[in-house]
């Protein structure tokens, strides 16, 4: 019986050391836990097409911006300048398409996100995104007051790919949400600071403005539906139809 012990004892003894010695793993305080998986914004970005041709060292082309319907199928879209229903009168681009910079379109994805986690039954609709720069011209030329349209001398932030015009709707009916004013009423009424306006729409304009925010995009000071995202004034301006 006492050899039975003295055995038994020395094999404890054996494993614990066998367990503290474990050849070829590290120590385990430097077992580090394994890093947060990518998020679901960088998932979808990464899942689109690459573009289909070398990048220019000078001003992007449309195959390297993101195409927001692929992108984000989630967020409904009415491009209101590829219809006659805008402050012009009339189809100003041939395809109704929202196309944004790579950092822009995460940072619109990742608004929706937050969104929906403080109010599911709602999201984003987007009614401009990157604008040609000849469309501009056009523009400016119907409109020439730089408060609400930008001097296209200088380049609208839309040519650069790096703006979106949007509001809130409802998930379910797709019923767009109270506004101060529609899209392109170019009257005090539609700055971000209005007072003249409903309770409604002072609350929804204030959701909307707060996940904006929230993700980085900056206002402006006459429009309540344009938001600046990220290489605001510094992307290069350009001019692929839509
Ligand atoms: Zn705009």
């Amino acid at each position: 019986m006492r050899h039975f012990w003295l055995y038994f004892k020395l094999g404890v003894t054996t494993a614990i050391m066998i367990f503290i010695f474990r050849p070829g793993l590290p120590p385990i305080e430097t077992i580090v836990t394994p890093s947060v998986s990518p998020s679901v914004v960088t998932q979808k970005i990464s899942q689109l097409p690459t573009p289909n041709h070398t990048p220019s060292a000078t001003a992007p082309t449309l195959d390297e911006l993101v195409d927001m319907a692929i992108a984000a199928p989630d967020i409904p879209q009415d491009i209101r300048y590829a219809t006659a229903n805008n402050f012009t009168g009339i189809q100003l681009y041939e395809r109704p398409k929202c196309y944004l910079r790579h950092p822009v379109a995460q940072q619109v994805i990742k608004a929706q996100q937050l969104l929906q986690q403080k109010y599911p039954e709602l999201t984003l609709k987007l009614w401009d995104c990157y604008r040609p720069h000849s469309i501009q011209f056009k523009m400016f030329e119907h409109s020439p007051d730089p408060s609400y349209v930008a001097d296209p001398t200088k380049g609208s932030n839309h040519n650069r790919g790096v703006s979106v015009d949007l509001t809130l709707a409802n998930r379910e009916t797709g019923k767009e949400l109270e506004m101060p004013t529609p899209f392109d009423d170019f009257t005090e009424k539609a700055a971000p600071h209005a007072t003249n306006v409903s309770e409604p729409a002072k609350i929804n304009r204030g959701i909307l403005r707060s996940v904006m925010l929230e993700t980085g995009f900056e206002p402006i000071a006459t429009e309540w539906w344009h938001y600046d995202g990220a290489g605001r004034d510094t992307s290069p301006v350009l001019d692929d139809p839509l």
